[in-house]
């Protein structure tokens, strides 16, 4: 063979096999499923169809979206279980997510949204408060099964804090199921003097998502808490604090009537959960309240009530080392000066979580549901921990707590609140933080390379053929 030959063979074959692999991407970025050959037995066929329906389908960026109804995981692979469909870490490209359902009752989306007070809306970000000797104590990605103890603790110190309210993050479900512990939780919020704010529907990075999808991340969370509480959040902190300038976060939430509350000091209580390192988080606080003093400063601290330290221990310091200081806790919109009739915006057409309390009632009971709530702190046979004061979870000793021990393995369905998921999600701007939402480019960007790699090839093989 001579040598412009087998240059020229050699130059089709790569542009065939480029060919083949740009053909197995579709446009949209999916992978085609493989189809089983006309000429196969119907048995063989279906056998077949079984066999891939049962394979882990790998999704993602480089293998694109998973079969219909299934969700795509943070580490790509397609399933249906809370692990594979939990926002924010499922992939809301490549498949369903918890972040796609949509809670009931009519959209807040034409709610008017005036820019009432004296606290400035978005596009600007507020990182402190401005009432001197006031500390605005912030809780991020509840309710969760530690918030109530974070409630009790709080009364305990009469200190209002803010919770910054994620609908449907980690795998809790949606927070205004009336089966769920999550509505009342937030109701107790607002009996025991909280300011409940929006921190978006299931935790996506605004900065990363489109604007419908953005603005949809705000109005979700705002039908959830209208649900509850008859009226919904002015006030948001953005996941991860990300709202870059340049990608219109900032002005969508301005536009949607929000507040963009930052923070001056942060715990790392989520990088901190366990308590050989929460000492970290308390070094934090202690080294910026020792700097300050409470005639002239003030503070805005971000914590997460998902996390077990930051309730158990983080907090309980943070409460005495500010009072021995001298700082009044506060809410957020207290330690701005803004009244507290411009911290939510009233819709009552909502069912409320009120009304819906009533409803299970009338329904046919379950059979070998716990009828009672614990009033000792047992529960199991008749008795349920849901609304008692001693924790969510039944633990396989029939105690009710909030520990892992009481609502991990072991823990009983019937008689209370039972996940073993654990939060991933912190707020710190951190931008080394795996953000799952601009995969489309990335898939994209793949199939270009393909293509060009194609074109070189062709390219190529009419040169060696004008050569010759
Ligand atoms: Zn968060």
């Amino acid at each position: 063979m001579h040598l412009h030959q087998f240059l020229i063979i050699l130059a089709l074959l790569v542009g065939i096999a480029f060919s083949c692999v740009h053909d197995s991407i579709e446009p949209d970025g999916t992978i085609e499923e493989p189809t089983p050959s006309q000429d196969q037995p119907e048995g063989l066929r279906l056998q077949l169809r079984d066999i891939t329906k049962q394979l882990d389908y790998k999704c993602g960026p480089k293998y694109g979206s998973c079969p219909s109804g299934t969700c795509c995981s943070s580490s790509g692979f397609c399933g249906t279980t809370s692990a594979h469909c939990r926002s924010p870490d499922c992939m809301i490209d490549y498949g369903f997510c918890d972040a796609l359902k949509t809670p009931k009752g009519p959209p807040t989306k034409d709610i008017l949204r005036p820019h009432v007070g004296r606290v400035p809306y978005g596009p600007q970000e507020i990182r402190s408060c401005t009432v001197p000797g006031t500390i605005a104590f912030t809780f991020d990605d509840g309710p969760t099964r530690y918030t109530g103890d974070l409630l009790d603790l709080l009364d305990r110190y009469n200190a209002p804090a803010t919770f910054f309210v994620t609908g449907i993050n980690n795998g809790k479900g949606p927070i205004d199921d009336p089966t769920l512990p999550w509505a009342g939780l937030i109701e107790r919020m607002i009996i025991s003097g909280h300011q409940v704010a929006s921190h978006t529907w299931s935790h996506e990075d605004l900065s990363k998502v489109n604007p419908e999808q953005r603005q949809d991340q705000m109005l979700k969370n705002e039908v959830a808490l209208r649900n509850i509480l008859g009226s919904f959040p002015t006030y948001m902190r953005p996941p991860y604090s990300s709202c870059l300038p340049g990608s219109g976060c900032r002005e969508d939430l301005g536009d949607l009537g929000y507040h963009i509350i930052l923070y001056d000091i942060d715990t790392d209580d989520y990088k901190n959960d366990s308590p050989n390192l929460i000492q970290l988080s308390k070094d934090i606080f202690d080294r910026f309240l020792n700097a300050g003093n409470s005639k002239t400063n003030s503070w805005l601290v971000i914590a997460h009530d998902a996390h077990e330290q930051t309730v158990h221990n983080l907090t309980e310091h943070m409460l005495k080392t500010s009072a021995r200081l001298g700082y009044r806790p506060v809410t957020v919109g207290d330690c701005l000066r803004d009244p507290r009739d411009n911290w939510y915006r009233t819709d009552n057409r909502g069912a409320g979580h009120k009304n819906k309390k009533k409803s299970p009632k009338k329904g046919p009971k379950k059979s070998n549901a716990p009828q009672q709530v614990s009033a000792d702190g047992t529960c199991g046979a008749n008795y349920t921990c849901l609304g008692s004061h001693f924790g969510l979870c039944c633990g396989s000793t029939n105690i009710c707590g909030n520990t892992t021990s009481h609502c991990g393995h072991g823990c009983q369905k019937e008689a209370g609140y039972c996940a073993i998921q654990i939060p991933s999600n912190g707020d710190a701007w951190d931008p080394k933080f795996p953000g799952t939402k601009s995969v489309k480019s990335e898939a994209d960007s793949n199939g270009r390379v393909v293509g060009t790699a194609a074109a070189t090839s062709l390219v190529l093989a009419l040169i060696v053929a004008m050569w010759m």
